[in-house]
């Protein structure tokens, strides 16, 4: 095989790959690529195909929950590669409204405070999105949600339900950083008014990206999404409905940092696992028993 082909080839199964590890069932061929695929004589059950019948296939299974994954996550070719259309127009959207909120003074006090308006990160097709409630000093200084101790820990349980951060959709319902008085450490929490004034932002976002699962990580993100004040104690676990799309909520990643409970963790893995369930992901018995205590 030429190397050319070669290189197109590899190119061709890590995309499809990374793909089908964001969800995807199907892909676009660009009439170049269909006229050179039987010639690069690629096996179907590589899953390039204009359907990927195997998009259920088992992913890969993290080595163990919560932990430091061992290899780098996939990631989409680069220049010369073109994405489908409709995966495009999702992330062209999502692009002019990071703009739009980039320059949101609706809350001047925040406005004010911020570094930087923390947008949301992830797959632009993403079939699960987390939102929290909103950015903290790290996030702020760095643009990004969640990536303090509590992103950590979401990024590995992540990586424990077989997925990479990549393939998900990540976000806050406040996309400023709650503002404190000068001096003082810490965050805090959003009120229910800062979360209303900007929720239309996080619709926005579900409505492009049309996950078919979101996560509420928190009471306060719980109750900033469905106006909840029940206790994530007790709503945790169950699929509420956010406008049409399921919704479960379950503890944050700071609660789980503050409070290294083994039943707590095993709660909160119950929960991805029924997302998972819900997701059609595969689980392995392994997966299964994380976090079980033998009483
Ligand atoms: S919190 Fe949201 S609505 Fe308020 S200023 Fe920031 S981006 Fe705008």
């Amino acid at each position: 095989m030429p190397k050319d082909s070669e290189q197109l080839r590899a190119t061709l199964l890590a995309y499809v790959e990374t793909l089908r590890r964001a969800g995807r069932r199907s892909v676009r061929l660009r009439p170049g690529w269909r006229k050179g695929l039987p010639s690069l004589s690629i096996p179907q059950q590589e899953g390039v195909s204009e359907s990927l019948s195997d998009a259920r296939a088992p992913l890969p299974t993290a080595k163990a929950p919560f932990q430091e994954p061992t290899s780098e996550p996939a990631s989409l070719p680069s220049s010369g590669s073109s994405e489908p259309t409709d995966q495009s127009e999702s992330s062209r959207r999502l692009e002019a409204l990071r703009q739009t909120t980039a320059g949101c003074r609706r809350c001047a006090h925040l406005a004010g405070f911020r570094s930087q308006v923390v947008f949301g990160v992830g797959n632009p097709h993403a079939r699960l999105l987390f939102t929290g409630e909103a950015p903290g000093a790290e996030e702020d200084r760095q643009g990004e949600p969640f990536v303090g101790p509590a992103g950590k820990l979401l990024t590995r349980m992540i990586q424990a339900m077989g997925l990479q951060r990549e393939d998900v959709y990540i976000a806050n319902i406040l996309k400023c950083r709650p503002d404190l008085p000068a001096g003082t450490p810490g965050n805090r929490k959003p009120t229910p008014e800062e979360m209303e004034t900007c929720l239309p932002y996080l619709r926005e976002q579900i409505a492009i990206i049309r996950p078919e699962v979101i996560v509420a990580l928190g009471a306060t993100a719980l109750e900033g999404l469905t106006g909840l004040r029940k206790g994530i104690s007790t709503l945790r676990g169950t699929f509420l409905d956010f406008q049409g799309t399921p919704l479960l909520p379950t503890f944050h990643p700071s609660y789980l940092l503050h409070k290294p409970d083994l039943r707590l963790k095993r709660q909160v893995w119950e929960d991805l696992l029924l997302v998972m369930e819900r997701l059609n992901l595969p689980i392995s018995e392994r997966q299964r028993g994380y976090f079980l205590t033998k009483d």
